[in-house]
């Protein structure tokens, strides 16, 4: 080998393979290392024209890296990327730059940041999304750690992006876990653009549309407003009959769906942040539901619901969801969007909400046109208490919520599970109300454990208890 390698990678698994074919097709050279060193060989062997250094020990691979060194590791999540970067800090100089590109938990990259700076190396922890055909071709990319980093990173980093408007898909998130973080509440609003367009489909399917209905309506909807990654492959889903039967394929696919860690993360630290995230809740919740088939095949039998009856014009129909849809979609952001600004408050990491939304734009799986409305919200008011209150958005939620109402009323007097149309709906609801229920909630509390209650007619911080009386 003559030349150091530009940028190096361990993990050559799915993600691994196309990033690194990504970065060589952009003028660099890559070494390459992976656990197993056979995949190494064949992945290597399979690219003959390219500028690609197999290495079979990690001295190798260290050793063919120009300084200062760019290792990317691309294994799975949690203990194999500490046990790469133990291994790794021995062979290391002072300056090298370790990037985790996996999907790593936050605090996991906070912790290794601190490990790494103590050790003298530098290290970001940046999320990628877009699976395979993302990292191939363009993925967007969050990453983290301090700026100084980032400007080393920056030209490979904007190179291997996908580009909007000429526009590359990746900022300097901010410091420490930030780029993690962020990803990680990209994959819970993931998980509630798919949940929502499931059910728009669940209502669609009782309402009798064939597949290729199913099909025409999604391709219209990739023309409008909600034109996105998630519907455009949807509408293509519809087109495709299995080869088996014969049947589209999608009805013969079985009902249950998995999850991976980053959906219950966005959870937890929600909860932990008391910001309320309904619709990824009910989304994560739903492939919960779903996973349990043979608890929900026994309860079909036992358990009544009304007799499906949707005598509902069918183009109406299809009108009328696409507003629940589109209303839902921006409530799920707007809670989404809600969680990174309050944790990036907590945090202090300075996020840019504009910059985060323009980088999902592209090369990621929430790509969506309506994304360039949530970052001129962001950009013309970066102090934007809620998106639902910007000028656009408020708009299209006064327009759409009577038809929102109406989809998810139709669902429930006809027993077709919407949870994350209703949670939407019901955030919306809670959200503008003046005046909730609260105020005999904390009656309640009084009652029973003297927790004391503000009152209407007082100043807010004076606090009252009334001597309730005795229940046995
Ligand atoms: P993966 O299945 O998560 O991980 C497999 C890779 O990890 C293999 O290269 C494997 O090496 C290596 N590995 C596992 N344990 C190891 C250990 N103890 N020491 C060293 N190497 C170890 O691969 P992936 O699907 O390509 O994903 C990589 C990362 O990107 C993950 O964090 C994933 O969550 C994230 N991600 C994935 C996608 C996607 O669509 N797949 C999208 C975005 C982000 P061996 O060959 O030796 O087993």
């Amino acid at each position: 080998m003559e030349n150091k390698s530009d940028f190096g990678l361990i993990g050559l698994a799915v993600m691994g393979q196309n990033l690194v074919l990504n970065v060589e097709s952009r003028g660099f050279q890559v070494s390459v290392y992976n656990r197993t060193g056979s995949v190494t060989d064949e992945f290597v062997s399979a690219h003959p024209d390219k500028k690609l250094v197999g290495t079979q020990s990690l001295e190798e691979f260290v050793q063919s890296l120009a300084r200062p060194r760019k290792v990317m590791i691309m294994v799975k999540a949690g203990g194999p990327v500490d046990a790469v970067i133990e291994s790794l800090i021995p062979l290391l100089e002072e300056g090298d730059i370790i990037i985790d590109g996996g999907n790593s938990l936050y605090t996991d990259t906070e912790r290794r940041d601190a490990w790494l700076e103590k050790e003298g190396l530098r290290f970001i922890g940046a999320g990628v999304s877009g699976g395979e055909e993302g990292a191939r071709k363009g993925p967007s990319i969050m990453p983290g750690g301090p700026e100084s980093t980032w400007d080393v990173m920056k030209p490979i980093f904007e190179s291997i992006s996908a580009k909007v408007d000429g526009e590359a898909c990746v900022t300097h998130i901010g410091p420490g876990g930030a780029g993690h973080y962020v990803k990680m509440i990209h994959n819970g609003i993931e998980y509630g653009d798919m949940q929502l367009i499931c059910e728009a489909y669940s209502i669609f399917k009782a309402a009798g549309f064939t597949a290729e209905e199913l099909a025409a309506v999604f391709t219209e909807w990739n023309n409008g407003d909600l034109e996105s990654y998630l519907i455009q492959i949807t509408a293509e889903i519809f087109k495709q009959n299995d080869p088996e039967t014969g049947a589209p394929i999608v009805d013969v696919i079985l009902d249950t769906a998995g999850q991976k860690g980053t959906g219950r993360w966005t959870i937890m630290n929600a909860v932990e942040n008391a910001v309320v995230i309904s619709t990824i809740n009910a989304a994560v919740e739903a492939r919960i539901l779903s996973s349990m088939k043979e608890k929900r095949v026994d309860a079909s039998t036992q358990l009544e619901g009304p007799k499906v009856e949707l005598s509902v014009e069918k183009a109406a129909l299809v009108d009328k969801v696409r507003d629940a849809l589109y209303a839902s979609k921006i409530i799920s952001y707007a809670q989404g969007l809600d969680l990174i600004a309050t944790t990036g408050e907590q945090k202090g990491w300075n996020l840019d909400l504009a910059a985060i939304a323009a980088i999902w734009r592209g090369g990621c799986i929430i790509r969506a046109r309506f994304l360039n409305r949530i970052t001129d919200a962001y950009r013309n008011n970066a102090e934007l208490s809620n998106l639902m209150l910007d000028p656009f958005f408020k708009d299209v939620l006064n327009k759409n919520q009577q038809n929102w109402r109406e989809v998810v009323a139709l669902a429930v007097s006809n027993g077709i599970p919407v949870p994350a149309f209703s949670a939407s709906l019901g955030y919306y609801d809670s959200y503008r109300n003046e005046r909730l229920s609260a105020n005999l909630l904390q009656a309640q509390r009084d009652f029973f454990g003297a927790h004391t209650y503000e009152r209407t007619d007082k100043p807010r911080g004076e606090f009252f208890h009334t001597d309730w009386p005795e229940v046995i």
